[in-house]
Parts: C-alpha cells; sequence; structure tokens
C-alpha cells in the first residue's frame, strides 16, 4: 500500500520546518521525514545554545552563490520582519547581540518548540528515524520509498541542508538526488570555519591559544572588522570564519592586528617624542601583551626605539598592520557552520523553488548553492526559501 500526501518533505531542519508549516497552512497533506532522532539538532546548538536566528540587515549582498540574485526573490516573500513577528507571536523574548544579530535571550529550544507547535496546528505529519532507501518518479508523482513502506506526492521537497557537522546528521542525500534528477551540483567546500597553518603560524597560534582582538581579515578585495581567536589548532573567531568563505586554498589572507592605527606613524612619532621607550613596552600598549612581545621576538627588535633603524620599524609595522599569512587548509566539516555550493541556482526557479527541469521537485535551505555570511544570514534563508516553496508546493 502507498500512503498519498500532497506534498513530501525530506529533511526536518529549518528550511523543511517552514516549509511543511506553510504547505499545511494551505490544506496541502504533508509529511515532513528525518533520519535523525532528534528534531532541529542543529537549531538547538547554533548560536552558542541562543541561536541567531535572523539578522535586521538583511540583504542580497550578505550571501554567496554563483548567481548573486538568486536570493533576491525569497528574501522579499519572506523577510527577517516576517519572522520577528513569528517570534514574537509565540511571546519568544530576543535581543540584538551586535550587527543586526537576533538571538533568543533564552534558549534556541524556543525556536526548535515553536516551529514544531506550528507543524502540529498545520496538520504536518512528521516522521523521525526515517532511512528513505528510493526516491522515483512517474508521470506526475514522485515516490520514496521507506523498506518496504512507499509514500507518493505531488511536490517533494529537498531540505536536507549541508555538509557541516556530520554527526548531528548531515549527509550528501540533497546532492545525491539533485544528481539522479540532472541537475548541476557546484562544488561544494566547508565554510565560516577555523582555518589552519603549517608549523610556524601553528606554533605561534599554539602558545597566543585563547587569546582574541579585534581585527581585520582581508581576501582580495573583501574585508571583514570582527573579531580573531588564537586557538591550539590555528585561527578562529568571526573575522577568519567570515573570510574562509571567500579564501581559495593556496592563497594568502592578510590580517590588520590593529585597525585603528597606522603603526609606522605611531612609531616614527615616538622615536622622535619618546627615544629612550623600550620597544616592547611601545607595542604591548597596542596589542595584548603576549601577542605583542611574540611579535618583536619574531621581528627581532628590543630595547630602546631610538636604537632601530626605521627599515626594522617598517617591518615590525607591517607585520602588526599587513600580517600576509597563507593558510594550509581549514578545520573542515567537523567544525564548520554551512556548506558553501550545491544545487546550482541557474537548474531552480528563484520565485519558487522548483527544479526547473523537474516540475513538483523543490530544493530549499543549505542544500542549495546559497551561503550566507555569519550573522542570523543562513537561517534567514531557510525561512525564506522554505517559505516560498511552502507557497508553491
Ligand atoms: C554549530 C552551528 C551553529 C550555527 N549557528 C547559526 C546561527 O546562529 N545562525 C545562522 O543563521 N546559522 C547558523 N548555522 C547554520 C544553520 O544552522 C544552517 O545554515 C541551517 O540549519 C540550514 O538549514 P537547512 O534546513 O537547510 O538544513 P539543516 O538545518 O541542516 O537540516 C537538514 C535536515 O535534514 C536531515 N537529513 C539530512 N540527510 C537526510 C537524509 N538522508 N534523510 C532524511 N533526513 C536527512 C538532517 O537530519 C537535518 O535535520 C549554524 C550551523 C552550525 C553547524
Amino acid at each position: 500500500m502507498t500512503e498519498k500526501y500532497n506534498v513530501i518533505i525530506v529533511g526536518a531542519g529549518a528550511a523543511g520546518l517552514m516549509c511543511a508549516i506553510e504547505a499545511g497552512k494551505r490544506g496541502r497533506k504533508v509529511l515532513l521525514v528525518d533520519h535523525a532522532k532528534k528534531i532541529g539538532e542543529k537549531i538547538r546548538i547554533s548560536g552558542g545554545g541562543r541561536c541567531n536566528f535572523t539578522n535586521i540587515n538583511t540583504h542580497s549582498s550578505k550571501f554567496i552563490s554563483n548567481n548573486p540574485k538568486f536570493v533576491i526573490s525569497a528574501l522579499s516573500q519572506y523577510t527577517q520582519n516576517d519572522f520577528i513577528n513569528l517570534i514574537k507571536k509565540h511571546n519568544i523574548r530576543f535581543h540584538e547581540k551586535k550587527l543586526g544579530q537576533l538571538f533568543c535571550d533564552e534558549s534556541a529550544q524556543q525556536i526548535v518548540d515553536m516551529l514544531l507547535l506550528e507543524c502540529k496546528m498545520a496538520n504536518v505529519t512528521l516522521k523521525k528515524e526515517i532511512i528513505i532507501t528510493d526516491i522515483d518518479k512517474q508521470t506526475n508523482k514522485y515516490f520514496i520509498a521507506v523498506g518496504s513502506d512507499k509514500y507518493s506526492c505531488d511536490s517533494l521537497i529537498i531540505a536536507t541542508g549541508g555538509l557541516s557537522v556530520p554527526k548531528i546528521g548531515a549527509s550528501k542525500f540533497g546532492y545525491d538526488i539533485g544528481k539522479k534528477f540532472n541537475l548541476n551540483i557546484t562544488e561544494t567546500l566547508p565554510a565560516l570555519v577555523p582555518l589552519t597553518f603549517s608549523q610556524k603560524i601553528l606554533a605561534m597560534c599554539k602558545e597566543l591559544s585563547g587569546l582574541s582582538l579585534k581585527t581585520v581579515v582581508s581576501y582580495n578585495k573583501i574585508f571583514f572588522e570582527e573579531g580573531m581567536l588564537f586557538t591550539h589548532r590555528g585561527l578562529s573567531g568571526p573575522s577568519i570564519l567570515q573570510i574562509s568563505s571567500y579564501w581559495k586554498l593556496g592563497d594568502n589572507i592578510k590580517i590588520n592586528l590593529s585597525p585603528k592605527q597606522d603603526i609606522f606613524k605611531l612609531l616614527e612619532n615616538e622615536k622622535n617624542s619618546n627615544p629612550k621607550q623600550d620597544i616592547n613596552t611601545i607595542i604591548s600598549e597596542i596589542l595584548p601583551k603576549r601577542l605583542a612581545y611574540m611579535i618583536c621576538k619574531e621581528n627581532e627588535v628590543s630595547g630602546n626605539i631610538s636604537e632601530l633603524s626605521n627599515r626594522l620599524l617598517i617591518k615590525l609595522s607591517n607585520s602588526i598592520n599587513t600580517w600576509v599569512i597563507n593558510p594550509t587548509g581549514s578545520e573542515g566539516y567537523r567544525t564548520a557552520e554551512v556548506t558553501l555550493g550545491g544545487v546550482d541556482t541557474n537548474e531552480i526557479s528563484s520565485k519558487t523553488m522548483m527544479s526547473i527541469k523537474n516540475p513538483g521537485l523543490f530544493f530549499i535551505g543549505e542544500v542549495v548553492d546559497v551561503t550566507g555570511h555569519l550573522g542570523g544570514y543562513n537561517f534567514q534563508w531557510a525561512w525564506s526559501s522554505g517559505y516560498v516553496a511552502g507557497q508553491y508546493a
């Protein structure tokens, strides 16, 4: 016997839950399935347990995709304000942490509970621990097999997310389904991820582990002014995570460790006005002490500033204002927040999220080649793309 539905959604993450709610509200008979035991794990662990659920500055410029205009339609059909209104309707208290990033005051679990309650109100059938063994299309219907059980639908929604954090359910399922239905998949890479380095820089990172400071990290013409953190594995913190989404293996990144000051100008002034000052003391007033000492040591400078040549001061200043380093890689999908690339946006209608080649087949959320900057943009993409598919499925 085949169980019949109007809409089947594979993946009960942020995008899948939103899509199920919206399709259910339209009176569609909806089945939402997930292979995980616990629903909404990624939401629950997000934002340090408080879920950075959207950003008030959401705009297409905050997303990376082969087609940067692709996101515009979905983001305007369901905006950050629409999601904020949903949160308010459920009396979930929230605050802006910084840079327009909205977090729950209490717990990310409130967002999961809210979405599950909305699913219930929209009569969505939710099945957990479902292992799909086959997906097929015959005439206008899609069929999924779960062992000997069969389900059919008019609209099949793939919302299985990206490859990040496999231990909580990430899989390549969505990309495989895309390929099965002849869709192009753009190269996938870990993004919003800490960067790793070869011996010399790594030893420095280990020694400075735990130290954080405000930096400007740049790659080509792209730059981010946010915090950076030294760890025992390399460099992390928002500015590094952001640049990791753009950086290409083999290339350098530039770090300004003191973005507010032109260090050479400052040292020139000090040399004239205070020639007996110790260079370590001067740099320690600009940077955290441990970092200052390490930079002076690396540049082999010590003693009174008056004794240091301008050539040496320029070298020292550059290592603070323009520290050029070559990452050897990233920590990979184990710690990446998101996956770059995915189902090619040329294959999907930006208005409906439906496959152009396969009417009735939809792709939403992170499985699509759309990656947001750090700061709530990835969830907003999940809500917006999920909402849109929910209107047309
Ligand atoms: C640690 C961490 C923190 C994050 N914090 C934030 C944040 O604060 N703000 C923000 O905007 N973004 C954040 N993100 C990114 C955000 O979580 C994702 O972009 C978002 O969850 C993507 O939604 P999605 O529905 O497309 O995929 P997911 O939320 O990943 O959901 C996919 C679902 O599909 C299921 N699935 C996978 N394969 C199968 C299969 N074969 N069969 C059945 N089900 C399957 C999975 O179990 C999962 O439930 C964070 C990510 C991580 C890893």
